[in-house]
């Protein structure tokens, strides 16, 4: 191939490549099979590691692969990144509509409502077209910068499209989150390998986009949704519903479930009509957002402090403490014993919102009949781990067969040994969970006392297999711990050998090797 022809294929394949995800990831609506566009990524791949001069930033290959941060830069917002004002009461929202009909001096104002994400707000700047910087919300003035990580999350456009009138700058609000499935799918995998789970799919997406290491946010489902235009060169759509549209056709996924609503009569059954469907959603939404409709009435109507005074959070009311098990996984605790784990459809109990409980043991399962696809009642007191209390009946439904505890560790595969009611993994230190509780207990106090070697290190020391035994410790070199996660920000402590004559080494990727 010419040069030229090199230039114009690999335009051609990043532009296929674009227009294929954005049908997969934006529109759900794929045209071509997974092995098709494998065929096409793949040659993408090819031809720029032959042709490395000429990668470019926006080319679809370029979402992974930036080199790990030290911190997450702060960078300040172009505009600030209001919060809502958020209410729960019918007779609040027709409050709020009277003040809109009062300052606006209108008797009837239109509404553009849509679903309000839980998830994590985020700013995206492109300018011509090309995704530059985003940035998390932080204090509203100014956040952390996360651009290599949302460049990782497939449905965000690298590139707008470029047929559609861009502007040359353009600042927009989204929201990232984690659809349901995909977290409880991703909380599986963590408590399967004997890490912690989290609590909701919001600190799952918020923890997964401000990894340091853009190749771990790359593994986590992320999705971004974009409902506000927060500033562009060129005048701005002139409602709030244009705005939407504006978004959608430049390439960038906006909420599918909206609606334009006349007046604040039908603002009410929209709001009836998405709590009443929320459980059928695939993502986590607390309520909808009420926005005045016309943007020279949002200007007119201006903001206070924090909020603008023309959009409101209208929020649904509290879940029951009732909820269903999606799945019953199990965990392997840190002494080898397996502990099933109910995983939950998320439910708000006492403010805070619970995905999983403990089921104890297999007596405990038994007992209180507890299988997948049940319907269940939560409690948590005080700081107890939730657990459920009991199964909810539902008449006509078809149950699961009885749970039963597995043959073999879900982590290493071992035998599986029985006493009475409690069961553990036969592995002992060829068990990454049981090797963790080892060098967990070597670490602590009561043993060596080595600083900064705390579980989360511990966690990740074994992941990687940087550790397989407490004697790998000892053969630990510093090139090894600079590639954890969070290293930078403190100190580890290792001994060579010397650990038992009290003489230890401090390692730190700033100050390099010490004696202590
Ligand atoms: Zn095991």
């Amino acid at each position: 191939m010419t040069h030229a022809e090199i230039l114009s294929r690999l335009h051609a394949l990043r532009d296929q490549i674009r227009h294929h995800d954005y049908l997969y990831y934006v529109k759900d609506r794929p045209d071509i099979s997974d092995s098709q566009y494998d065929r096409l990524f793949r040659e993408l791949i090819e031809l720029e590691q032959a042709h490395p001069e000429l990668v470019t930033p926006d080319s679809p290959s370029q979402r992974v692969g930036a080199p790990p941060l030290h911190e997450l830069a702060k960078v300040p917002h172009e505009q600030p990144m209001l919060s809502l004002d958020s209410i729960v009461e019918q007779s609040e929202v027709l409050a709020f509509d009277q003040r809109m009909k009062r300052e606006l001096e209108t008797m009837s104002v239109e509404y553009s409502i849509e679903p309000k994400f839980d998830g994590l707000s985020i700013e995206l700047v492109y300018d011509h077209g090309i995704f530059t910087r985003g940035a998390t919300r932080g204090d509203g003035t100014t956040g952390e910068d996360v651009t290599v990580n949302l460049r990782t999350i497939r449905s965000l456009p690298l590139q707008l499209q470029v047929d559609s009138g861009i502007p040359d700058h353009l600042v927009v609000r989204g929201e990232v989150y984690m659809r349901l499935d995909d977290f409880q799918a991703f909380n599986r995998r963590l408590i399967e390998r004997g890490d912690e789970a989290f609590a909701n799919p919001r600190n799952a997406a918020s923890g997964s986009l401000r990894q340091l290491d853009s190749t771990i946010t790359a593994t986590r489902p992320l999705v971004v949704t974009c409902y506000e235009i927060m500033g562009m060169s060129g005048s701005m759509p002139p409602t709030h519903w244009d705005e939407l549209e504006t978004l959608a056709q430049w390439g960038l996924p906006v909420p599918m479930h909206r609606r334009l609503c006349a007046s604040i009569d039908d603002v009410i059954p929209f709001h009836h009509e998405t709590e009443s469907m929320r459980d059928q959603l695939p993502y986590e939404i607390d309520g909808v957002v009420v926005k005045v409709n016309r943007r020279d009435w949002q200007n007119r109507l201006g903001m206070k402090s924090r909020s603008p005074r023309w959009a409101i959070a209208y929020k649904f009311t509290p879940r029951k403490e009732i909820t269903v098990v999606h799945d019953i996984v199990i965990s392997v605790g840190r002494t080898g014993t397996l502990t099933p784990v109910a995983l939950l459809k998320p439910v708000e109990v006492g403010g805070v919102t619970i995905s999983r409980a403990t089921l104890h043991n297999a007596d405990e399962v038994a007992r209180k009949d507890i299988r997948i696809g049940d319907t269940v009642k939560v409690e948590r007191a005080g700081d107890v781990i939730p657990a459920i209390t009991e199964r909810v009946p539902i008449s006509g439904e078809q149950r699961t067969s009885p749970f039963r505890m597995p043959d073999h560790c879900p982590v290493c595969g071992s035998t599986v040994g029985r006493e009475g009611a409690y069961f553990y993994c036969t592995g002992q230190l060829i068990c990454g969970a049981q090797l963790k509780g080892a060098i967990e207990h070597f670490a602590s106090k009561h043993a060596l006392n080595i600083d900064g070697l705390g579980k989360k290190t511990v966690a990740q020391l074994v992941d990687q297999e940087l550790v397989r035994s407490v004697g790998d410790l000892y053969r630990l070199t510093k090139d090894d711990l600079v590639t954890l996660d969070g290293f930078a920000d403190r100190f580890f402590i290792i001994g060579h050998g010397e650990i038992n004559r009290g003489r230890v080494l401090r390692i730190n990727t700033g100050h390099g090797l010490q004696h202590d």
